[in-house]
């Protein structure tokens, strides 16, 4: 039965007329030494290098030709370019050089440009002697290679799922990379010979899901994804399946508990807006200028850590109704007299100094968040909304609330608190910490403990 079928099919496929190409366009330029041809269907060309003289030889297999015989005489060391049907199924384009110049044929690129298009670039000719073109006279047809054209794949959506996140293309993915990349402290995915389709969104990971941040760029002919997993996450095995392509997650994320609260805090979506209230706040970024602060894993530097973060949470405090204060908002040095004196100037109702922490080099292991206060009482109750909404938002360690004697806490004379972000000598804290969108996420949330305070206590 299945013999039969075959033969069948065998003998119908004999009786289909060959589908012919036509040769659309072709056109040589001089200034280029390049010819470049189209033709109406797919075709593949074999490319021959023959001597005396020199010529290339470019056969288009099932091609047809509207004029049997095309001739473009050229000046210099390029004699003509021919075009000819040769018979009905076979049209040539033949580039034929001067007798007294010849071509290096492995230096023919022959390249398809799109699956209807082709080029083919000639180094520059050479001058050849008379002995030298007797000598080659009975040399053999040497074939050029031909390099076709290879569509990209396109990239059309990323989903994040539970624990997987998924890619879809329009086409099954292969030559996929992927692993840790230590520059940028993420897990990269490479996908070559990839393009992102047009209006393509990168999704956002969700506050308290299981990626941190998510990055889809195009690097040339590639598309790189950046991911960073929440902690207590690793990346498993990428799994191919059909179209899409899918990393699991695999671990649990570490959810720490804050202390039992007399109110939850909000979602961190959903600030609240304290207009009425009429607070005023100071940020105080540490560091800056001259002093980098602390410098961490891969000369990772304090002061650029604690800038953004205090910007942007400068920038959400605003938009939530409260007035802000900062004491330096660009990369500039400033003593600890000026920022007190700036706070209590101002008469603000609650100073908040933002750090990040070190510890020595060889400690990679001590990562977390700590929040200081040094007058009980209010300061304290400030300093305990801050952590407690950085630990539910970023899943980190809980290195305490703490009192200390900070000069910038004890000469302030409003609640002040001075956060410790993470430490960049921590390998889990400085991959974070050196994230943007990570940073954006404490700023949320250091702002989501001030606002709460702000709620709950004016
Ligand atoms: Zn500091």
């Amino acid at each position: 039965m299945s013999s039969l079928v075959g033969s069948l099919a065998g003998a119908l496929l004999l009786m289909l007329p060959a589908e012919a190409a036509k040769l659309q366009s072709w056109q040589f330029d001089r200034a280029q030494n390049q010819l470049s041809f189209t033709t109406d269907e797919p075709v593949q060309p074999r490319v021959q290098f023959l001597k005396n003289p020199a010529r290339l030889v470019i056969e288009l297999p099932n091609t047809s030709l509207e004029r049997r015989r095309v001739r473009q005489n050229e000046t210099g060391a390029i004699d003509e370019v021919e075009v000819r049907r040769e018979d009905d199924e076979l049209a040539q384009i033949i580039i034929e050089l001067d007798n007294d110049y010849t071509i290096d044929p492995a230096q023919v690129i022959v390249r398809g440009t799109s699956s209807t298009g082709w080029t083919v670039q000639l180094p520059q000719p050479q001058p050849q002697s008379r002995s030298q073109r007797r000598a080659s006279r009975d040399q053999p047809a040497v074939a050029v290679a031909v390099m076709p054209y290879v569509e990209a794949a396109t990239l059309e959506a990323i989903e994040l799922s539970g624990n997987q996140v998924i890619l879809r293309s329009d086409r099954p993915l292969s030559d996929y990379s992927s692993g840790w990349d230590q520059a940028t402290a993420s897990y990269q995915i490479t996908l070559p010979k990839t393009q992102l389709a047009r209006g393509f969104t990168t999704p956002r990971p969700e506050p308290r899901g299981s990626l941190l941040s998510l990055r889809a760029r195009q690097q040339e002919t590639s598309v790189v994804l950046s991911l960073v997993p929440a902690p207590g996450l690793q990346f498993g095995a990428l799994e191919a399946s059909g179209q899409t392509l899918a990393l699991n997650l695999t671990g649990a994320a570490q959810r720490r508990l804050g202390q039992v609260n007399r109110s939850p805090l909000p979602p961190l979506d959903q600030l609240p807006n304290v207009a009425s209230k009429q607070i005023k706040v100071a940020i105080d970024p540490g560091h800056g200028g001259r002093d980098p602060g602390a410098v961490g894993i891969g000369g990772l530097r304090e002061t650029d850590i604690v800038l953004p973060v205090g910007l942007k949470l400068a920038e959400i405090l605003r938009t939530q109704g409260v007035e802000v204060v900062l004491t330096r908002q660009d990369d500039r040095e400033i003593d600890l007299e000026p920022r007190v004196s700036t706070a209590n100037r101002a008469d603000v109702d609650l100073f908040i100094s933002v750090h990040a922490n070190a510890i020595s080099l060889s400690r990679p292991d001590v990562n977390g968040i700590e929040t200081y206060y040094y007058s009980t009482g209010a300061a304290k109750v400030l300093a305990e909304a801050i952590q407690e909404s950085l630990l539910d938002a970023t899943g980190s360690n809980d290195r305490g609330v703490r009192q200390a004697r900070f000069y910038v806490l004890h000469h302030t004379q409003m609640p002040a608190t001075l956060v410790e972000l993470g430490f960049v000598t921590g390998a889990e804290d400085a991959r974070r910490l050196s994230d943007p969108q990570y940073r954006d996420l404490l700023a949320q949330a250091v702002a989501r403990g001030v606002l709460h305070y702000i709620t709950q206590n004016f």
